[in-house]
C-alpha cells in the first residue's frame, strides 16, 4: 500500500434531520471524485457531499490500467501527481494465437492499484472542499425542486457515480445498462517475460474474451481474464475464468492471490442522459470500452463534466437544466467514438478480424497507435486503420 495513504474511516451518516446540500455525489470511485473536483473547480463555494458505502483506501476489482487520457483530464483542472511513485508502462503487446504485435505506444499508460489511485483522488476531492461520508444509499426520492437521499440529505442536483449496479440510474428513469462482461482479477509476482509491459491475449474459444497481464512496476503483476456475457452460452464460473486465464497466459495463476470477479457495463452505439437534476457518470452511465474493458478514462471524463454541469446549473438557479447541459457535453466528447467502438467491438467477435488488426498494427506503428486510441482513449476507426484491415480481411 502507498505509505502516504492514511486509512480513512469515514464518519457515518447519522439520523439527524436531513441536511441540504447543493450537490450530493453517490460513489467516490474515479467518476465520483472527478465529479466533486469538476464541480468545485467551477464553483469553489459549492456545498458538495460525497457518499460512499466503503472506507478508503478500498480495493476495487480492476486491471489497474490507467490510460494517459485519464491523467490528462485531471491535469486540465490542475490535479497532478496521482501517479507519483508508479512508473509508466510504454510497451503494449497484443496477441491472438500465434499472431502478435509488441510495440511502444506513443502515449504512456500506468498500472496503479485502485486502493492507491482511488484514495488519492478522494483526497484531492476533499482537499478541494467536498465532505466525505460513509453511507450506503438505498432510497432516492424526487420532488419538484430537490432530490432526497435516504433520510440523510437532499440536494439541488445529485450525481450517480455508484458503479454498474447504480441505484441512481433507476431513479433517473434509465433502463439497466446493456451488454455486460464478467472478469476475474488477481495479483502474481511479475514473471520476467511480462516485466515493463501490458500484455493482452485474445481468446479463440469463448469469443469475445481476453486475458491480460499488466506489470505494476513494483514486482507485482495484475492478471485476469474476462468475457462478454450472453452470447448464447452459460455464464462462466470462477473455475472456468481461472482455467481460461491459465490457458491463454500459461503461468498467470501461479502464486496468485486476491482473486475477485466483477461485471463491466459495456458501452453501446448510443449514450443517454435524461433532462433533470440526476446525472450519471462512469460505470453508472454504462461507459466501459467494449473492446478493452477500459472505464477509468470515461469515468474521470464524464465525472468532471457532470460536476461542471451541475455547478453551473446550480449557480444559474436552474438545477434541472444540469441534465441537458451534461448530455450535450458528453455527446460532444464521446458520441462519435462510442459509435466507432461499437462497430469495432462487433467486428472483433470474429477472430479473423482481430488477427487482421494485429497484423496491420505489426506492420505500421501508426495503425498500432490508432488501435490504442480506439481501445483506451476516444479514438476513431481511422481511414488508416480501416485501410490496414481490409486487405487482410479479404485474404486471411
Ligand atoms: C475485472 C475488471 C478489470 C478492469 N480493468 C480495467 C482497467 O485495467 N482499466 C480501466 O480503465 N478500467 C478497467 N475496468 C473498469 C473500471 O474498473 C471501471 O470502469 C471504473 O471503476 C469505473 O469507475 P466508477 O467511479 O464509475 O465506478 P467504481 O469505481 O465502481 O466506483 C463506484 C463507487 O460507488 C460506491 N457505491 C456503489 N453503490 C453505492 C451505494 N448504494 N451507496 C454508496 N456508495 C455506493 C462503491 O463503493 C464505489 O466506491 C475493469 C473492470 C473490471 C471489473
Amino acid at each position: 500500500m502507498d505509505p502516504r495513504l492514511i486509512p480513512m474511516t469515514l464518519p457515518e451518516s447519522t439520523n439527524a434531520s436531513p441536511q441540504h446540500w447543493d450537490l450530493v455525489i453517490v460513489g467516490a470511485g474515479p467518476a465520483g471524485s472527478a465529479a466533486a473536483l469538476g464541480a468545485l473547480t467551477e464553483a469553489p463555494d459549492l456545498r458538495v457531499l460525497l457518499l460512499d458505502r466503503s472506507d478508503f483506501p478500498r480495493d476495487k476489482v480492476c486491471g489497474d490500467g490507467i490510460a494517459t487520457h485519464a491523467l490528462a483530464e485531471l491535469a486540465e483542472i490542475g490535479v497532478h501527481g496521482i501517479d507519483d511513485g508508479w512508473p509508466p508502462v510504454r510497451r503494449l503487446e497484443l496477441a491472438l494465437g500465434g499472431t502478435s504485435v509488441s510495440s511502444d505506444r506513443h502515449r504512456l499508460g500506468w498500472v496503479i492499484p485502485r486502493s492507491v489511485f482511488d484514495a488519492r483522488l478522494v483526497d484531492r476531492a476533499t482537499a478541494a472542499g467536498a465532505v466525505l461520508r460513509r453511507h450506503r444509499v438505498v432510497d432516492v426520492a424526487l420532488s419538484d425542486s430537490a432530490v432526497s437521499i435516504d433520510d440523510i440529505a437532499f440536494a439541488d442536483v445529485v450525481i450517480g457515480a455508484d458503479g454498474p449496479y447504480s441505484i441512481l440510474r433507476v431513479a433517473a428513469g434509465l433502463p439497466p445498462t446493456g451488454r455486460r462482461a464478467l472478469a476475474l482479477r488477481g495479483y502474481v509476482p511479475t514473471p520476467a517475460q511480462w516485466e515493463g509491459a501490458q500484455v493482452i491475449r485474445f481468446g479463440e474459444r469463448r469469443q469475445p474474451s481476453y486475458a491480460w497481464a499488466f506489470d505494476r512496476g513494483d514486482g507485482i503483476c495484475n492478471v485476469g481474464y474476462g468475457e462478454v456475457l450472453g452470447m448464447e452460452r452459460q455464464p462462466p464460473t470462477r473455475s472456468l475464468l481461472l482455467a481460461e486465464l491459465e490457458d491463454l497466459l500459461p503461468g498467470a495463476t501461479t502464486g496468485g492471490d486476491a482473486w475477485k470477479a466483477h461485471q463491466l457495463p459495456l458501452s453501446g452505439w448510443r449514450w443517454d442522459q435524461p433532462d433533470g437534476n440526476i446525472l450519471l457518470a462512469g460505470d453508472a452511465s454504462g461507459l466501459v470500452n467494449p473492446m478493452t474493458g477500459e472505464g477509468i478514462y470515461y469515468a474521470v471524463a464524464t465525472g468532471l463534466r457532470a460536476g461542471r454541469a451541475a455547478a453551473s446549473a446550480i449557480r444559474a438557479g436552474d438545477p434541472r437544466s444540469a441534465g441537458r447541459t451534461y448530455r450535450h457535453s458528453v455527446r460532444r466528447l464521446l458520441a462519435n467514438h462510442l459509435r466507432h467502438t461499437s462497430i469495432a467491438a462487433r467486428l472483433a467477435r470474429v477472430p479473423w478480424v482481430v488477427r487482421a488488426g494485429i497484423r496491420a498494427a505489426s506492420r505500421d506503428d501508426r495503425v498500432f497507435n490508432d488501435l490504442v486510441e480506439l481501445g483506451l482513449g476516444r479514438g476513431l476507426i481511422t481511414p488508416r486503420l480501416a485501410g490496414g484491415l481490409l486487405p487482410r480481411l479479404t485474404s486471411p
